[in-house]
């Protein structure tokens, strides 16, 4: 089956990063958000990557203009029925996404495939709530979704090969790589991932070092481009203890126990660079350490 138009429910940093790649891909989108100036914040942001894409020289106003003609916005689940495909990135919480993919029930196409972005969530167990568990996948897109190649593919215990093979196509469209993962908790990237950040998170907690120095430590010590806390801060604190409350719950080992600073942050509502404040401060001209 090919993929004319996709629907994104959730216009948040991955929805607008998904909206976008797709309109690239010569893909009509419809973005939909319980929030409708989140929507509207969406579409400002894909418009300017796009600025940022002709100022360097990538991209022609053509071209620009050729992908912003292909996003609409979807106010209802109704105009979601033409899609062939239509993929949630909600909130990370198995209560929103449920909701939503009850709420879509009676208005996709019979062989529209629905997928979630989930950085956690059981496929199998989301999937039970749908119509169709047999055309339900996860494609989990990395961030930011422009720049990162990587798309993992999570198949259900129901997911058919039909849907599979659907949904790796449309990745390939995207120009991106898929890799596959067994549905267990975090899948693959985040199973690894996430308890690196956590451990990082504890070490603050514990004093072994500051912000600054835990980031400086693993960039220029371990050579990656960033340092955990600001990672954690560029995923959104919110979405970092979600995870690791679904790994905790899910393989019940204590070595997953969410840093209970991590908590307090989420419970201050500093959930990173989407509040404006995390393990760093981004009001001011740089970011500054929060502790
Ligand atoms: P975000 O907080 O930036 O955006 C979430 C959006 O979902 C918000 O705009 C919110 O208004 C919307 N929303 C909430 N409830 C809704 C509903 N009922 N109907 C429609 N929209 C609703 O979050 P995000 O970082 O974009 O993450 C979205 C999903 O993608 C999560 O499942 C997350 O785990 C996953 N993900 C995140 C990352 C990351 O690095 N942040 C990476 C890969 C996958």
């Amino acid at each position: 089956m090919s993929i004319d138009t996709v629907g994104v429910i959730g216009a948040g940093q991955m929805g607008a990063g998904i909206a976008l790649v797709c309109a690239q891909a010569g893909i009509n989108v419809l973005i939909n958000d319980i929030a409708e100036d989140r929507v509207r914040g969406a579409l400002a942001t894909i418009s300017g990557h796009l600025s940022r894409q002709i100022a360097k020289g990538q991209l022609d106003e053509a071209g620009r203009k050729a992908a912003l003609d292909r996003l609409g916005i979807a106010a209802s689940f109704e105009e979601l029925s033409k899609c062939s495909l239509v993929i949630e990135a909600a909130a990370e919480s198995e209560e929103v996404k449920r909701k939503i993919f009850a709420g879509l029930r009676s208005h996709l196409k019979p062989e529209t495939i629905l997928a979630s972005n989930t950085s956690s969530i059981s496929i199998t167990r989301l999937a039970s709530g749908t119509a169709h568990p047999d055309r339900f996948i996860g494609i989990h897109f990395m961030n930011p979704v422009p720049r990162m190649q990587l798309v993992e593919l999570i198949r259900g215990i129901a997911t058919t090969d039909e849907t599979f093979e659907t949904a790796k196509a449309f990745v390939v469209r995207l120009g991106k790589t898929a890799t596959m993962s067994e549905d267990f908790p975090a899948f693959i990237v985040n199973r690894i991932l996430l308890p690196m950040i956590n451990e990082a998170i504890y070490t603050l907690y514990e004093g072994v070092g500051s912000v600054e120095s835990i980031d400086t430590a693993m960039r220029l010590g371990a050579n990656h481009p960033m340092g955990p806390l600001q990672l954690a801060d560029f995923i959104g604190l919110d979405t970092c203890l979600s995870i690791m409350q679904v790994l905790h719950e899910g393989l019940a080992d204590s070595k997953y126990r969410p840093c209970p600073l991590l908590v307090k942050y989420v419970e201050a509502g500093w959930l990173g660079r989407k509040t404006q404040r995390g393990f760093y401060d981004y009001r001011g001209e740089h970011p500054t350490p929060t502790r």
